[in-house]
């Protein structure tokens, strides 16, 4: 996968370079005050200690909607002997491989062509789904939904199995009890993020008892002792959250208070999905001067449904910059973005992801003017 790490590895060696000059030369001029004596020995090896103990270190992390594998959407993925998904995000690659990190919502389950495939309203997909997000810059899927026990646990097993094999790391829902208490935790560029996913039901489908690792359900006290347990390890706490009303644009007041919650309790990123269709981000001013980043849906990314803003989706991004000084280590969200993607079809095939902004050469009519009104809704709470 190729990530962009020059750029910031050359200014991360400029900037030590810089801090190492500048401490090196104020320490020099602090000895000619102090103790003259012990200058030569006392200042020696201090340069180096601080050129490894005051750092900025600089990443992206992104996410797109749900990924949401309806039958022409599998059926077109059909290449006669296998199921091939890679050719519907080649026109996004470039922009899924922007981000340093990467997360998408799995929401249909990939229990595999053994089980049967399904569409709506009990999903189940082939498992190289997950090829393709891995292939295209996916680190990290969250698949606790509404629909992460249509296939039941043989589905989530089989999924879990499947993304182990190929490396793709997964969140929300879990094989069992140890599984579900292994944070999930990406490191990049000296900063580490945990990663925790909860949804609110499972379409009434019955957590089978004694399983609850099975799926995580939206439950303040288990969130609370996970935020807190993923602060503790990381510098940056990331909760994918399904919630909402579908087909809203809007977040409703349970969502509002929710994120609120999760803000308080230490999530520094919130990404919603559900609703199918994409609701504003936001800025939460918490109590202690911290600042959580809400999307509070990414929208479909890929699927069958359309119109009615349901065919369009996007990727979330914010740059996070950790500052590490003598005194500890701090980090600062900063620079939202969002990048509106359209799912085109011809009809029921050739299903691809492209760039909003360019989908009238895929035929969408007024393409630039519908960008810039999804470029307004998502950005229309930020300041
Ligand atoms: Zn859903």
């Amino acid at each position: 996968m190729m990530k962009k790490s020059i750029i910031p590895s050359l200014l991360i060696i400029i900037g030590c370079s810089l801090l190492a000059t500048v401490l090196l030369i104020k320490q020099q001029s602090q000895s000619n005050h102090t103790a003259k004596v012990y200058a030569t020995t006392i200042h020696k090896s201090r340069p180096m200690e601080n050129l490894q103990h005051s750092l900025t270190q600089k990443i992206t992390v992104g996410a797109i909607g749900d990924i949401l594998i309806h039958s022409p959407v599998y059926q077109d993925a059909f290449n006669g002997a296998s199921y091939n998904f890679d050719p519907m995000f080649e026109n996004v690659k470039a922009l899924l491989e922007k981000p340093d990190v990467l997360t998408a919502n799995q929401e249909s389950v990939l229990g595999g062509t053994e089980l049967g495939l399904s569409s709506y309203p009990t999903f189940n997909s082939p498992h190289s789904v997950a090829d393709a997000l891995a292939m295209n810059g996916v680190d990290i899927v969250s698949n606790a939904n509404n629909h992460s026990l249509d296939k039941g646990e043989r589905g989530i097993q089989s999924e879990a199995a499947y993304l182990n094999a190929i490396g793709l790391r997964y969140v929300g829902s879990f094989v069992d009890e140890k599984d579900r208490e292994t944070l999930r935790i990406i490191e990049k560029n000296g900063i580490k993020l945990a990663f925790l996913s909860y949804t609110y039901g499972t379409n009434g489908i019955p957590v089978p008892k004694g399983k609850d690792y099975l799926v995580n359900l939206i439950n303040r006290d288990h969130m609370q002792e996970e935020i807190h347990r993923a602060k503790d390890k990381a510098d940056v706490v990331v909760v994918s959250i399904h919630w909402g009303n579908e087909y809203q644009r809007i977040p409703n007041t349970d969502q509002k208070d929710l994120a609120r919650f999760l803000a308080g309790e230490g999530a520094d990123i919130i990404f919603g999905s559900h609703p199918h269709v994409l609701q504003p981000m936001e800025w939460i001013d918490n109590p202690d001067g911290r600042k959580t980043f809400v999307v509070y849906s990414l929208g479909n990314f890929i699927s069958a449904q359309y119109g009615e803003y349901k065919d369009i989706g996007g990727m979330a991004e914010v740059e996070v910059t950790k500052q590490t000084t003598e005194q500890g280590s701090s980090v600062v969200l900063s620079n939202p973005n969002f990048y509106p993607t359209f799912v085109t079809r011809n009809p029921n095939r050739d299903y691809r992801v492209v760039p909003l902004e360019s989908a009238g050469t895929f035929g969408l009519s007024k393409a630039e003017q519908k960008y810039q009104e999804i470029q307004q809704h998502m950005v229309q709470w930020l300041r």
